[in-house]
């Protein structure tokens, strides 16, 4: 074997890899002035940076022309502005555009902009996977990764912000993207306080919604933060039994506990919830299951989203046909259940949260799950 070693043989130690550049999204503003007050640079540059990044949408500090040429070559020697590759871009007939993208230790998030009337909403991953185990979600099918960095949640934010137009706004975020909001609270809040920021995104907080499948400990958590987010609760079951099934973590909690603390989140926050119910047919879309659910959320101030499935290749669930969804719907109108259903957006392109990534490997159209 020997004999097949180069001449000279490089020591590993001696191969040279570039050095690791911080995230500028992942520092505190008061990280930033005191970086800039180690470089000599006065407070003021902070606000400079920033209106730069939020709201001129720059992609580099190259950009940043009224920054001393010495400072924005010392950023970009410190900082990285974005750290994730865009590996994948899809846009759909309907103006969706969804971006899979890859992080620096390899992994890999979703993010999608929706395009609704005036509306320019953003649906946003906060997790590497997902460790809930819904068992029709494709997020969740290798378990979970880890949690996202700050820094990471605000780059899906604002690399799908440069995809519009220099005179439109993002109005709306959703954090409904690949993950579980709620295990990973510090982050997601420490990144929509940037988001509702006049000199961040400048999104109200009532355009903002936090998705969860129902940790209670967590939602008191969020109600304590004070911040009025909206609240979106992931049922997809009116019991137990079955809910156990179709959202294994739910063993640990019950939907009585949910439902309890989403009621006590509604009386700190004001903010009227959502109660989401992906409907599978054959297994959740019962004129009975219709009837349960109504007598779980009458008299609640909830509003009820049902969300036709969206198909995931290799899992056996189904969209329901059109009959089933109109006599569901009619048994919850009339029971009374303030009830919204939900049109597809972007169905042709994988726009279901994990599917991207999930899918990435048959990039085929005539193999996308086409509604
Ligand atoms: N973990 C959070 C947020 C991410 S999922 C939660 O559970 O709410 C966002 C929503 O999309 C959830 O209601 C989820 O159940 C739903 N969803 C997941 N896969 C879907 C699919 N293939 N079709 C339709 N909805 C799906």
């Amino acid at each position: 074997m020997a004999d097949f070693l180069p001449m000279t043989d490089t020591p590993r130690d001696l191969e040279t890899s570039p050095p690791q550049r911080r995230s500028l999204l992942d520092l505190h503003r008061d990280e930033l002035v005191s970086w800039l007050a180690e470089q000599g640079q006065p407070k003021f540059r902070a606000a400079q940076i920033l209106r730069w990044v939020y709201q001129q949408r720059a992609m580099s500090f190259g950009e940043m022309t009224d920054l001393p040429a010495k400072l924005r070559q010392r950023m970009s020697e410190d900082f990285d502005l974005f750290t994730a590759d865009v590996e994948i871009e899809q846009v759909s007939h309907d103006g969706t555009e969804k971006l899979l993208l890859r992080l620096r230790d390899g992994g890999e998030i979703e993010c999608v902009l929706l395009r609704d009337g005036p509306r320019r909403s953003i649906c946003v991953s906060s997790q590497v996977g997902c460790a809930m185990g819904c068992v029709f979600c494709a997020s969740g099918l290798d378990g979970v990764k880890r949690n996202l960095t700050r820094g990471e949640i605000m780059e899906q934010m604002l690399r799908l912000q440069r995809r519009l137009p220099a005179d439109e706004r993002l109005s709306h975020i959703v954090m409904m993207g690949m993950g579980e909001p709620l295990a990973n609270l510090d982050n997601v809040l420490a990144t929509l306080d940037i988001a509702r920021d006049a000199d961040g995104l400048g999104i109200s907080p009532r355009r903002i919604t936090i998705s969860t499948v129902g940790l209670p400990p967590a939602i008191d958590r969020l109600a304590r933060h004070g911040v009025p987010y909206n609240l979106a609760v992931s049922l997809h079951a009116p019991n137990d039994e079955l809910r156990n099934r179709l959202v294994p973590v739910n063993v640990k909690v019950g939907i009585d506990k949910i439902l309890t603390a989403a009621d006590r989140y509604f009386s700190i926050s004001g903010r009227r919830l959502t109660y989401e119910y992906v409907l599978l047919g054959g297994v959740n879309d019962s004129m009975q299951q219709a009837h349960e659910l109504v007598r779980l959320l009458r008299g609640r101030s909830a509003l009820l989203n049902v969300i036709p499935y969206n198909p995931v290749a290799g899992l056996p669930y189904k969209t329901p046909s059109t009959g089933a969804i109109t006599q569901f719907r009619e048994a919850l109108e009339q029971g009374g259940v303030n009830v919204q259903f939900r049109t597809r957006k972007g169905s042709d392109i994988d726009a279901a949260c994990g599917q991207l990534r999930r899918n990435r490997g048959m990039l085929d159209e005539s193999q996308l799950p086409l509604a």
